[in-house]
């Protein structure tokens, strides 16, 4: 069974897979890292300082360690297109998304196209199948790793919950070159 912990970077996936992974000793495989370290990329874009990755190494590399664990969680912003059974599609209000960025040192381009992404849902609507999408604003993680285990208990299906639309809208109208 594969598990996806997907949304915008700096939604807080890492954080919640490690503490979902460690509660219950599932292996989580952290997409972005394991696309560096393994080279499971076509090329590095520059600009945006991030890789571009080959689908096809890194469904190899996964199913490999799929021949070991039972249950696996991806935990990474593209994990809902890797065929998960089940997508936790997390979201967060976009200035507090924006402020981790910055923190990261992500470069304004890349800090404003991914709050813009956060606003428009674009994880959530590239997600498929079996999707639990909740907004983690203000909230533990210790708390948002319960729902997300009563949710995959329950196999609940949840979307559609958040609409940072209206209050973020400028967002949408900007642009950096
Ligand atoms: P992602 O993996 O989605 O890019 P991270 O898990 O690395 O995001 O989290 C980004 C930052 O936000 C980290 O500094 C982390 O400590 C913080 N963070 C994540 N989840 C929460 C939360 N629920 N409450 C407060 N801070 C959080
Ligand atoms: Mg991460």
């Amino acid at each position: 069974m594969r598990i996806a912990i997907t949304g915008t970077p700096g939604v807080g996936k890492t954080t919640v897979s490690k503490v979902l992974g460690n509660k219950f000793g599932i292996k989580v495989i952290d997409i972005t890292e394991a696309v560096k370290k393994h080279k499971l990329y076509t090329e590095k874009d520059e600009e945006m300082d991030s890789y571009v990755i080959d689908f096809e190494k890194l469904e190899n590399f996964i199913k490999e360690i799929e021949e070991k664990e039972k249950v696996i969680i991806l935990d990474g912003h593209v994990s809902h297109l890797l065929n998960p059974d089940y997508t936790i599609v997390l979201r967060c209000n976009p200035e507090i998304i924006k402020e981790r960025l910055e923190k990261r040192g992500y470069k304004p381009k890349k800090v404003l196209e991914n709050i813009q992404a956060e606003i428009l849902d674009v994880c959530l609507c590239e997600s498929k199948g079996k999707i639990y999408e909740i907004d983690t604003t203000g909230r533990d993680v210790e708390d948002i790793v319960s729902e997300i285990i009563e949710a995959i208990k329950n196999k609940k299906e949840r979307k559609g919950i958040v609409d940072w639309t209206e209050k973020y809208f400028d967002y949408l109208t900007l642009e950096i070159r």
